[in-house]
This record gives C-alpha cells, structure tokens and sequence, in this order.
C-alpha cells in the first residue's frame, strides 16, 4: 500500500535539505501509483505528477521534515489544488441568485443518481440546512419534476421522493413531450413562487445522439442557472468520457460525484474536475436522503490520496521530534510563555496520536478536557477532526496571533473546514479558557500531562 511504498522510497532520503530531481524521483513514481489505484486516469495523472515535481523542485525541506514528508506537502496541496482550491472557497457553492424560480437541470446517464441527487438537494434547500459560505441559507420554497418519459416508473420514483423530503411535485405523464413538460413546470413555478425548481432528466445506459440533443434542447428552453453533471464515482475510469461527452454537449455549472460512500476512492473526482474543468460542488455519501455533502477539495484530496496512511506515516517518522516538542511545550507552560493556537494544534495532534481518546481524557483533569471541545466519548474523535479542520483552515500567523480573527477572516476559516461560523467562534473561546487555566496549571499537574502526552 501507499505507506509501505512512501515509507521505502522514504528512508533513502533522510538528511537532504532540498528536494531535487533525483531525490523526488522515487517518490514521485509512488505518487503516481497510488492515484492510479485511486481511479484517476492516465493522462491526468501524468499531467498532476508533471505539476507536482515543478511546484516540488527546489523547495526547500523545512524544519522537522525530511524530503518525503515535505513531498508529501507538496502533493497534498496541488491535488487540494486541482480538485478545486484553485477556483476559490465559493467554488462549490449552488448560485440561486436569479429572478426565481433558480432553475438547476440534473444530466448525467442513467443510474447515476439524478433522481435520487433531485431529492437530496431539494432536502437541503426545504430544511435550509444547506451550508454556504459558513453559514446556513435560508429555507425554498421547491418544485421538482421529472421529464424522464421513457421510464414511467422514473417520474414515479421522483414523485415518492418528493413526498420524503417535503419538496413539492409537479406531474408528468410517459404520454408527454420532455419540452411540454419542462415548459409547464416552469410556467407553475413562476405563477406559484416558487423559489427553486429542480428538473430531473431521463439518461440512457450509454452517451448517444438523441439524448445528448434533447438535454441540450432542454437547456435552451428553460435556460438554467444551473447545469449539474451527475455521475458516479465507482464508474472510475468511464466517468472521463461520459464527462467529456456531457461537458461538450452542456454549459455545464457544476458536478455531483455520487456513491463516494462505496469503495471508489474519489480518484473520479480529479478526473471529472480535470476534464470538464467545471467544479465539484456535491458528493453523494449514501442512498439514503439525507447522504449528500457539499464538496471540500482540500478533504478529497485527503481522500485520494489516503492521508490517513500519509499522516500516520510522517507521524511515525516524528515521533522522536515530537517528544522535543511536548517537552519544549511543557517548558514554555511552566515559563509562562505565550500558549497560542499553533501549540493548541500541536497538542491535539499529540493527544491524537495517543489513540484512545476517552481513556486519554479520563486522565486530564476535567476542566481541561471540557475546554479542549467539550468532548465526550465517542463524540471525541469526531470532535477532534472538526477541531482541527478548523485549525488547519488557519494560517500559521493567525494561529499565532488569534487576535487577528475578525469576521472576514473567520467567515474564511469555517468554509475551509466546512463548519458555520458559530463553531470557529466556540472554538476560540475554549481556547481562550484553556489560556486562563494553562496559568493555574503552571505547577505540577500541567508538566505531568506533557509528559504523558509526549508519549
Ligand atoms: P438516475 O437514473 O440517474 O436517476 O439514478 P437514481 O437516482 O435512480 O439512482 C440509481 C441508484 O443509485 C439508486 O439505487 C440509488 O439509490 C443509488 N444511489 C444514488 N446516489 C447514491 C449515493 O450517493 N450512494 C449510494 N450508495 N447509492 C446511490
Ligand atoms: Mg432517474
């Protein structure tokens, strides 16, 4: 697996202070394997390794890191790159700023999950619980209807839906035409204000002529403002093609990975990114209505490459620095120097190591514990990966200086973790608490739990 091929490629680079054509060489051959096991395609995966190595070249291996660690870095930040972050944070987010009704059409073939997609998303926008921008937007008022009159039991399938998630429904019949249909949808939608109207299309097993026309006809009829390209990630390698197909015919808006809840890796996410060069702005995670999430590159880039793997990797390799580190922590705590949101992140990567959390916190003392995000048995890991997203959605600087979190900043922060605002806020508070008590723990107690902490 990718570790043990990382980890080899590795141990030959310890000691260089650069990373240099030879010394990345091996570990770039690895790179490439492990996202073509992920399912991206060939061609992309040459022209992500190629833009890998330039943006690897030269730079400089920083502190406690060795070359493959700093690799990996590298890695990690074009493959966040190329699945999105290049777009910027409001990328993947839905545009219904358009006299309503915001009209959004569902392409893609048959099984890919449109209807399905159809009913999560009109979910999301009925509940308001669809996050944009950090925040919550307002609950819509949804009409959705199906012109798929090749399947009778589609349009069926679209109306139990509807039922299920609170979304209204207009009708169709397999005796009407698509364009008939679309038309008189959109006509109700506007008599009756609704504020979204959600249109469902047929798809063939396969890409052909007749369909391809009639999706576009439709587009042009009813001009939406957005064009979601449906497709299903465990498709791996023929998602290229039936995007390639999908994104000449259609303006295309945006794409809807589905059934990333399998075993697909997501590779198809870089590949369908690649090839329509349109953004990612949702996953679908299960079959069930509520298993659609809005897209995070930097957390699928995670994905792809299993980082998992890679933080654990880089941790084993740091294991001895980071014992320096508690020390170096637990010194500047009894010093009385600054605590600030860099060792707060240090420490919970620490704590994280030590795997069982429940047991960890048992052994803090209890306001600690509390302060530390309110964490409670098996709520702590998931707490903790919130807790961090958010740190990590920081740059070292504000972490330094968390006076510098002013609204704009952390509007920033909770859409790079993917959490509302309210949490960021949360967040820092404890940590101001936990600053108070780091005084009170100056003596004894605190010392101890470093050194507990640093294994
Ligand atoms: P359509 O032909 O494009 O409308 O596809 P459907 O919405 O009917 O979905 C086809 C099948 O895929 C159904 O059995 C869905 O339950 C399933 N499906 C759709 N999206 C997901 C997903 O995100 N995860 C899983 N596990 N199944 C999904
Ligand atoms: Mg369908």
């Amino acid at each position: 697996n990718l570790t043990n091929r990382l980890s080899r490629a590795m141990k030959t680079l310890r000691g260089e202070a650069r990373l240099t054509e030879a010394n990345t060489q091996e570990m770039l051959r690895e790179v490439r394997m492990a996202l073509l096991e992920a399912d991206v395609s060939l061609p992309v995966v040459r022209e992500f390794v190629a833009k890998v190595k330039e943006s690897a070249l030269g730079t400089d291996v920083a502190g406690s890191l060795n070359p493959g660690q700093a690799l990996v870095g590298v890695v990690h930040k074009e493959l966040t790159a190329v699945m999105g972050g290049d777009l910027g944070a409001d990328a993947s987010e839905l545009d219904l700023t358009t006299t309503p009704p915001a009209i959004i059409l569902m392409a893609g073939l048959q099984g890919a999950g449109k209807t399905t997609t159809t009913g999560k998303l009109a979910r999301l926008l009925v509940t308001g619980e669809l996050i944009q921008n950090g925040r919550k937007i307002p609950k819509k008022k949804v009409l959705v209807v199906s012109v798929d009159v090749y399947r009778p039991a589609a349009i069926e399938q679209l109306r139990t839906v509807a039922g299920q998630v609170g979304a209204d429904f207009f009708p169709s019949a397999a005796d009407q035409k698509p364009r008939d249909i679309a038309l008189a949808a959109v006509d109700h939608a506007r008599k009756h204000h609704y504020e979204v109207l959600i249109v469902d299309t047929a798809g063939r097993l396969g890409v052909d002529e007749a369909m391809m026309q009639e999706i576009s006809m439709l587009h042009g009829l009813i001009k939406p403002i957005e064009t979601l390209f449906v497709v299903d990630a465990m498709q791996g390698q023929d998602a290229v093609n039936v995007a390639k197909a999908f994104g000449e015919a259609l303006p295309l808006t945006g794409v809807v990975l589905t059934k990333l809840d399998g075993d697909a890796r997501g590779g198809a996410a870089l590949s369908v990114r690649h090839i329509t060069g349109k953004p990612l702005k949702f996953i679908g995670t299960s079959e069930k209505l509520d298993g659609l999430e809005v897209f995070h590159p930097e957390r699928m880039a995670q994905r792809v490459l299993g980082m998992g793997d890679i933080v654990s990797l880089v941790e084993q390799a740091q294991r001895n620095i980071d014992i320096a580190e508690a020390q170096k922590l637990a010194s500047k705590i009894k010093t009385g120097d600054r605590f600030d949101l860099n060792d707060f992140r240090e420490q919970l990567q620490q704590v994280k190591k030590m795997g069982d959390m429940s047991s960890l916190m048992e052994k803090l003392p209890a306001q600690f514990a509390q302060a530390a995000g309110q964490i409670q048995g098996g709520q702590a890991e998931k707490q903790l990966r919130r807790t961090e997203g958010i740190l990590n959605s920081m740059t070292p600087l504000e972490r330094s200086k968390p006076e510098l979190l002013k609204a704009t900043r952390k509007r920033r922060i909770a859409a790079g973790a993917g959490v509302p605002v309210q949490e960021v806020n949360k967040l820092l508070k404890q940590f101001e608490q936990m600053q108070g008590m780091m005084k009170q723990f100056k003596k004894g107690g605190m010392g101890k739990m470093m050194r507990a902490m640093g294994g």
